[in-house]
């Protein structure tokens, strides 16, 4: 690690800390600093990539996802009781979100359900979220299990690490960096849409798992879900396949022994909060 680095990394779990403590003392002045998940700052590589316009590009893609499934009768109105339930989770995790990326608090966070028997959920770099009824029937999810998938994936939005792998796709991001002037804007358009596709397929590193893992739980924790739920929702992948490249979310998410030992070491680390949470 560089010395700049080394430099921002230490001021920013010094902020962490603070924000931590910040939230222990208006509970109580007596109350001991409360432990949070271990995770390092973002991957710098991702600033190669304009995060405004990957917003705009992922915005586009979801707008293209809603209306194929609105055509197709398959996208949850607004009095769907599945829908009123996973917007009902959005709502206690979303007010957490800040502190993990400042630009979250500008996004216009958007929870859709889509029917489909497919085992799967996403949120999109700007806070767009589907869930499809697959992954909620098949695996009969409690909303605490809602709550770890959606902040799992909230974490990957959050920790930006879309923006990341596709900075270091084909040079996608160098150009980008360049802006409109180089570019000119009917280039910069195809390869918004290009990045907007790419985030659909896109496969995340094993360090970026861990992370959306850790990230998601302390972010569950501090909206008041039992972070207990992460290694229950992770048994039931495992239960559905997903140690063998299951379908849809779990050949992405593969759901090892590791993985559930990993979240069970981490749940006491982010049980202070969540009891905070609780009152
Ligand atoms: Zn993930």
């Amino acid at each position: 690690m560089c010395f700049l680095c080394e430099a921002k990394h230490s001021a920013w779990v010094r902020r962490r800390a603070f924000l931590g403590l910040a939230g222990a003392v208006a509970v109580s002045t007596a109350a001991p600093a409360i432990a949070q998940v271990q995770v390092g700052p973002p991957s710098n590589l991702r600033k190669l990539v304009p995060a405004e316009q990957l917003e705009l590009a992922a915005a586009q893609e979801y707008a293209k996802l809603l209306a194929d499934a609105r055509a197709k009768g398959a996208l949850a109105s607004a009095g769907n009781p599945q829908l009123q339930r996973i917007r009902g989770v959005a709502g206690r995790l979303v007010p957490q979100t800040a502190q993990w990326n400042d630009r979250a608090r500008q996004w216009q966070w958007e929870v859709n359900l889509l029917g489909s028997k497919q085992l799967n959920a996403f949120c999109m770099p700007g806070g767009k979220i589907a869930f499809y009824t697959g992954i909620i029937d098949q695996l009969k999810l409690t909303d605490d299990e809602i709550a770890m998938i959606m902040g799992h994936e909230m974490a990957h939005a959050l920790r930006e690490h879309a923006r990341a792998r596709i900075a270091k796709s084909q040079g996608t991001g160098t150009l980008l960096s360049l802006g409109s002037k180089l570019l000119g804007l009917g280039q910069l358009g195809d390869m918004a849409a290009n990045m907007g596709t790419q985030l659909l397929t896109l496969k995340f590193s094993r360090e970026d798992e861990t992370d959306a893992d850790l990230v998601g739980l302390e972010l569950a924790a501090r909206a008041g879900f039992n972070p207990q739920a992460s290694v229950s929702l992770w048994e039931k992948m495992a239960q559905a396949g997903g140690g063998a490249g299951g379908p849809g979310f779990l050949s992405t998410h593969p759901s090892g022994p590791e993985r559930i030992q990993h979240l069970q070491a981490n749940v006491p680390k982010v049980q202070g909060l969540y009891l905070r949470a609780r009152g």
